[in-house]
């Protein structure tokens, strides 16, 4: 079956499907983007992803490309043409198409361009072995918060994780505190028994997942503080996390050269993976 894409305003061939070469969001990364889960045919968090993609668009003055009711419906078209049941539908919106020159255009209408891919859902597998994670440098912008389709630090940590045979790349900033991973939150449960991850502000993406599982983790009575903790915290804790849209729950067992807790997913890890894979599982088609 062909993958259908959305490419400003037309439904086509993914093969087909570009944008114009002085798209600012190729030339320059004016743009912002979105990951939403698709579990059993259905958005997961679909609203807090729309809420989370008006507050960028709004960090960075981009015009919406369309109202929220029909740009849910563009999002479930893709889903609906690809014939996702599980998987994820990728949005991209940018400042639109202008001939290159730093400040903003005086007229350019925002690009919009919606892929889909399927995927598998959780597998219950990684609770046995649990990934790898190597810490990097926190050496991107200072407004971490708004999910900008600048990844370059973000792509550079990550590859230093796969080229290292680790699944995640942990930042660290110049403090010592982890701040989130190249593309999750971190998570740890200290060795007193703490569930932490780092409070919100401009230093990490407010993660839709983060949100579900901090909801999750309260509703399951667990001991839970949104508190930045130390590399060195991270690396001595019973466990650790990270949570996203692709990669849902998934327990690290290892930091850099340190084993977490006794090398297995411990049960917390275990706990909200199963919590939220039946959330998933859920769905939450609201927009
Ligand atoms: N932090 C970063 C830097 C990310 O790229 C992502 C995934 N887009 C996340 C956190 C997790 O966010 P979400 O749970 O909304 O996928």
């Amino acid at each position: 079956m062909a993958r259908i894409a959305y490419v400003n305003g037309r439904y086509v061939p993914h093969r087909e499907a570009a944008v114009h070469v002085e798209d600012r969001g190729y030339q320059f990364a004016d743009g912002v983007y979105e990951v939403i889960a698709v579990r059993a045919g259905r958005f997961v968090d679909a609203g807090p992803h729309l809420d989370r993609l008006d507050r960028s668009l709004g960090e960075l003055r981009i015009a919406p490309p369309m109202e929220r009711t029909a740009l849910h419906h563009v999002l479930n078209e893709v889903r609906r043409r690809n014939r996702i049941e599980n998987g994820i539908v990728y949005l991209q919106a940018t400042r639109g198409v202008a001939r290159r020159d730093h400040p903003f255009p005086a007229e350019a209408d925002t690009a919009l361009v919606v892929t889909g891919s399927r995927k598998p859902p959780p597998n219950p597998g990684i609770l046995e072995t649990g990934v790898d994670a190597v810490s990097v440098p926190d050496n991107r912008w200072k407004r971490c918060d708004i999910k900008s389709v600048s990844l370059l630090p973000n792509i550079l940590a990550k590859q230093t994780a796969r080229e290292a045979g680790a699944y995640e790349a942990v930042f660290v900033d110049e403090q010592g505190f982890v701040t989130e991973g190249s593309s999750t939150n971190v998570w740890i449960v200290t060795s007193g028994g703490e569930l932490l991850t780092r409070e919100l502000d401009h230093g990490i993406l407010a993660g839709v997942t983060r949100g579900t599982v901090v909801k999750l983790a309260e509703s399951l009575g667990l001991s839970f503080a949104e508190r930045r903790f130390t590399i060195e915290e991270a690396r001595r804790a019973r466990e650790a996390f990270v949570t996203s849209a692709t990669s849902y729950v998934t327990p690290v067992v290892r930091i850099d050269e340190s084993t977490i807790g006794n090398g297995k997913p411990g049960s917390t890890a275990h706990a909200l993976f199963e919590v939220y894979a039946r959330y998933m599982e859920r769905g939450d088609a609201a927009a």
